[in-house]
């Protein structure tokens, strides 16, 4: 077979254009309105080759919270369906511990600790809120302190007889100034007995918020993993087991499979192996790319940023100058409308910009973002 009917063959089968759906470029980051990422040929390989086989899921679960063990040096692990799943089943964890009766009752919390303790600047919302994800348990969510301040006696005093635990954002989301750090926020609920679960849904680092002296941290599965849809809990062996033990009660419905326990499992293996700086020269490559190719433009202006949160990952923020006739959301909305679209980082567009993240290209595309650019730009 020729090269060219290689390609004519993936054209072809490009599952989207057979299902009627538009053949778009991610220049956007790990968003799961986009399906969130590549995933890794290991995960697809393993949740194929498991698919049409019986297993005995209580050992397959036992053998994911090695693998979570071993990647996050956590004491055990358990995987769920997303990572909002994870949020909801820790939190219910620290609300039942391991009884039985009080997980089949949720959200009826009667007899149980039930606040969680926030800091107001981390109420995000991932396409749902935070505080809905907590207070599905039935749990209350108290706020720490105010969106731009939060300090130390203020979570202190808060932490009641009532106080189940506390749950501590990282995100690009959160406010980024005058929040208390993941070590305050530990050593001030440690000393009271409070355990501290951390959201780490979208961070590369698998240990540091452990290590920090997290008891729970949550990840998900498909973001820069490369697994299939799904949450990942790590931390101490009797919160993750009465965090497993949820399946029972509320947990339920956020249940996963054996293909995706046994992509995760597959995924992060491959993360253990994964040759990062060679993705990191590969993502600088596009970045390269398309600085030169926007250098000419009177209507841009290009730069690098690093990632908020301190995940190793740069990306090109592209300011649309005043004097342009395009604004950043027009821009990005032509982008978005052009063929193949290209869909860009654009939250901030109200600030007169957007970003183009190199994280999930396919090999060929970052040339095709940076012609899209020169196209609309008229470069
Ligand atoms: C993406 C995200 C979530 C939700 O993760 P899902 O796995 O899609 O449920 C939660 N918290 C933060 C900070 C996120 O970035």
């Amino acid at each position: 077979m020729t090269a060219a009917t290689d390609l004519a063959n993936t054209v072809q089968t490009d599952i989207r254009r057979e299902l009627g759906l538009r053949p778009i470029i991610n220049a956007s980051g790990t968003m799961t309105v986009f399906g969130a990422s590549i995933m890794v040929p290991e995960a697809i390989a393993a949740m194929a080759a498991i698919a049409g086989e019986f297993v005995e899921m209580q050992h397959l679960h036992q053998l994911a919270s090695e693998a979570v063990s071993s990647a996050t040096g956590a004491e055990a692990g358990f995987i769920t369906a997303s990572c909002a799943s994870a949020i909801t089943l820790a939190v219910a964890a620290t609300l039942t511990g391991d009884r039985l009766l009080a997980i089949e009752r949720l959200p009826d919390t009667t007899g149980l600790k039930r606040e969680v303790l926030v800091q107001l600047g981390h109420m995000v919302g991932y396409g749902a809120s935070l505080e809905q994800t907590i207070a599905m348990t039935g749990a209350r969510v108290v706020p720490v302190g105010t969106v731009s301040m939060a300090r130390d006696y203020q979570l202190d005093e808060a932490i009641t007889e009532s106080t189940a635990c506390a749950v501590f954002v990282v995100s690009h989301m959160t406010v980024q100034y005058a929040m208390l750090s993941l070590e305050q926020v530990c050593r001030i609920c440690h000393a009271k007995g409070v355990p501290v679960i951390v959201d780490a849904a979208s961070e590369y680092d698998l240990r540091a918020f452990l290590a920090c002296g997290a008891d729970l941290v949550v990840y998900s599965g498909h973001k820069f993993l490369g697994g299939p849809t799904s949450g990942i809990v790590a931390g101490s062996r009797a919160l993750v087991r009465a965090a497993a033990l949820q399946n029972r009660g509320i947990g339920r419905g956020m249940k996963v499979g054996k293909e995706s326990i046994a992509g995760v499992i597959a995924a992060l293996q491959a993360w253990g192996r994964r040759d990062h700086q060679a993705i990191r020269a590969r993502e600088r490559q596009a970045l390269d790319l398309w600085l030169q190719v926007m250098a000419p433009s009177a209507d841009v202006h290009g730069r690098l940023v690093p990632d908020p949160t301190g995940n190793p990952l740069d990306r090109l923020r592209v300011t649309v100058l005043p004097s342009s006739l395009w604004t950043a959301r027009r821009l990005a909305d032509a982008l978005a409308a052009a063929d193949p679209p290209v869909m860009v980082r654009d939250y901030q567009t109200d600030l007169g910009y957007f970003d183009l993240d190199p994280c999930n290209l396919h090999p060929g595309e970052a040339e095709k973002v940076a012609h899209q650019l020169a196209a609309c730009l008229k470069l």
